[in-house]
C-alpha cells in the first residue's frame, strides 16, 4: 500500500461509443470509479455490459468518446498503452511452445534490452511468485491448465507494473481449477500488493476474491461495494438478481407482505419454513402461508418453491434436515425477519422470481 492516498486509477465521465449514427454502440457510459493502490478491484456484470472496453480504456488500446483516466494521479487520457504503468494479463495468453517457462516469463524484458542477469533475476522472481519456481526449464507443454495461466501471470509481473488489469483470465479452466486458481490469484495478489483490476461475469469468483466490486449492466455502473455490501444491500433489482439468487418482489407484493409499496429483494436464504399451522413466527418477523410447488435437493440445502395465495412465486434455500413432513402440493408456512427485506430501485428488472 503507498503511502499517499491517491487512488491507483481514477475514472471520471468515462464514455465510449463505437461506430456512428444507426450503428452506434455506447459501451460505456458515465462511468465513475476510483480504485485505491492495493485493492483487488472486479469489474462484475454480464457479457456485453462494457467491462473489457473500461479495461482497454484504462491500458490505452482505446481512447475515450468522453472523460479521463488517471493513473496515481495523472491524467494519461491521451497517454499511448506503453506509457502507461499498467499491464494487462488476458484469458487467452499465447505462451511460445518451443521456449521455457523462464524463458517465456523474461522474454518481454530481453525485448526491451534488460541484461541477461537481472531478467534472469527478475523472472525467477515473477516465477516464485506464482509458486511456479521448481518449474522454470520445463516447457509450457508440460504444464496443466491452471499453471500455464500462472506464467501468464507471471509475464505480466516481471515488469513490476503499479496496476494489473485482468480481462476473465480464468474463463478458460474448468470449474475445480478455476475455484484453486481463485485462491491462488487472491494469496498472490496479497503478497505482491499490486493493484488487481478483475473482470468477470461469475458473481462468485467476484464475490470470493475482491476488496470491492463494481457492478456493470449496460455500460453503466450500477453499485460499487465491498462483496458484503453487494450481497446484503443490493441497491437495485438488477444487482439483487445478478448477484447471487434473489426473490424480487414487485411493489404490489411488497405493499401486501411488507406493508411498504416498493420493489424488494430478499434472499432465498433468509426465508425459514415454519409450521402451516398456528403462528409459530417470532416477533418481528413475517409471515405467509404458502404451497409447495417444486422442491430440489442439493445436498445440504434444498430449494423450495412455493406460490402464493394471489399466485406470486417464492424461493426458499432452506436446510436439508428441516424438509421432514415437506412435499411438493403441501401447504407451508415462510417467515423471515423484518430486516430480511431490502429495498431495491426498480430498475425494469422485476420479472425474475415473480409472475
Ligand atoms: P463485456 O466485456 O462486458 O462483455 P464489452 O466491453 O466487450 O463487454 O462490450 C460492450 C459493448 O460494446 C458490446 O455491445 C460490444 O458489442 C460493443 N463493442 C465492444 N468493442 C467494440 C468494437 N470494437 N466495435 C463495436 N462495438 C464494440
Ligand atoms: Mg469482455
Amino acid at each position: 500500500m503507498s503511502s499517499t492516498n491517491t487512488p491507483a486509477i481514477q475514472l471520471v465521465g468515462l464514455r465510449k461509443v463505437f461506430g456512428s449514427g444507426d450503428h452506434e454502440v455506447v459501451a460505456v457510459d458515465s462511468v465513475d470509479l476510483s480504485i485505491a493502490e492495493g485493492e483487488f478491484f472486479s469489474l462484475l456484470g454480464p457479457s456485453g455490459s462494457g467491462k473489457t472496453t473500461v479495461l482497454r480504456l484504462v491500458a490505452g488500446f482505446e481512447s475515450p468518446t468522453a472523460g479521463a483516466v488517471l493513473l496515481s494521479g495523472r491524467d494519461v487520457t491521451q497517454r499511448p498503452p506503453y506509457d502507461r504503468d499498467v499491464n494487462t494479463v488476458f484469458q487467452d495468453y499465447a505462451l511460445f511452445p518451443h521456449m521455457s517457462v523462464v524463458q517465456n516469463v523474461e522474454y518481454g524484458l530481453k525485448v526491451k534490452g534488460v541484461s541477461r542477469s537481472e531478467r534472469r533475476q527478475r523472472a525467477m522472481t515473477a516465477l516464485e511468485n506464482v509458486r511456479l519456481g521448481a518449474f522454470s526449464r520445463r516447457k509450457p507443454s508440460q504444464l496443466s491448465g491452471g499453471q500455464r495461466q500462472r506464467v501468464a501471470l507471471a509475464r505480466a509481473l516481471v515488469n513490476r507494473p503499479k496496476v494489473l488489469l485482468l480481462d476473465e483470465p480464468l474463463g478458460a479452466l474448468d470449474l475445480k481449477l478455476r475455484e484453486e486458481m481463485q485462491v491462488e490469484l487472491k494469496a498472490i495478489q496479497r503478497d505482491v500488493g499490486i493493484t488487481f483490476v478483475f473482470v468477470t461475469h461469475d458473481q462468485g469468483e467476484a464475490l470470493s476474491m475482491s476488496n470491492r466490486v463494481a457492478v456493470f449492466n449496460h455500460g453503466r455502473i450500477e453499485q460499487v461495494g465491498t462483496p458484503r455490501e453487494i450481497y446484503d444491500h443490493p441497491q437495485t433489482a438488477f444487482v439483487a438478481g445478478f448477484v447471487g439468487t434473489s426473490n424480487l418482489l414487485s411493489a404490489a407484493l411488497s405493499g401486501q407482505l411488507l406493508g411498504i409499496a416498493t420493489p424488494h429483494s430478499i434472499r432465498p436464504e433468509r426465508l425459514r419454513l415454519v409450521e402451516s399451522t398456528g403462528d409459530a413466527s417470532a416477533a418481528g418477523e413475517i409471515s405467509v402461508a404458502a404451497t409447495v410447488s417444486d422442491l430440489q435437493y442439493l445436498g445440504a440445502d434444498s430449494r423450495v418453491r412455493v406460490v402464493l395465495e394471489d399466485g406470486s412465486h417464492l424461493l426458499a434455500s432452506v436446510p436439508s434436515d428441516r424438509l421432514v413432513g415437506v412435499a411438493i402440493g403441501g401447504s407451508v408456512r415462510l417467515a423471515w425477519s423484518q430486516h430480511a427485506a431490502v429495498a431495491v430501485v426498480d430498475s425494469d428488472q422485476l420479472q425474475g422470481e415473480n409472475k
